[in-house]
């Protein structure tokens, strides 16, 4: 037997055991494969994925102390920084030119105000949050 991740044509994806390869072809060539969800017919092999998924499942030494290290990060920043929501990008700014008092703050920022913030000098830094267990 063999397994196989398959996908219809409107990106809906579902397994499949075959005897073989080859029996997997036969059946799809005779529409005999279709989406449990649709019942489409045009079916593709899908990329293999469950790797990742078994990884997120358990997760190794590593990442669990890197995981620490962010929920640590990030309640050292709760701690010592204002929390100044969607203004971040404009208190940055006035920090930065001397118009605001200089203090650590933190906030949302789209990609393209951070990469302006940057191109103009500000010291910024994207931080890797972790949603909170508790939350
Ligand atoms: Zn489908």
């Amino acid at each position: 037997m063999i397994h196989f991740n398959l996908r219809c044509a409107k990106d809906h994806e579902f397994e499949a055991w075959f005897q073989s390869s080859d029996a997997f072809d036969r059946q799809l060539r005779s529409q005999r494969v279709t989406c449990p969800s649709c019942g489409d017919h045009k079916v593709v092999k899908a990329p293999m994925a469950p790797a990742v998924a078994a990884q997120s499942r358990r997760p190794e030494p590593g990442a669990v102390k890197l995981r620490q290290a962010l929920t640590e990060l990030r309640d050292k920043v709760e701690k010592t920084c204002d929390y100044v929501g969607d203004d971040f990008p404009d208190e940055a700014r006035k920090i930065h030119y001397g118009e605001a008092e200089a203090r650590g703050i933190y906030g949302e920022a789209t990609p393209a105000e951070a990469s302006e913030l940057v191109d103009e000098g500000v010291n910024v830094a994207p931080l890797p949050w972790l949603r909170r267990p508790d939350s």
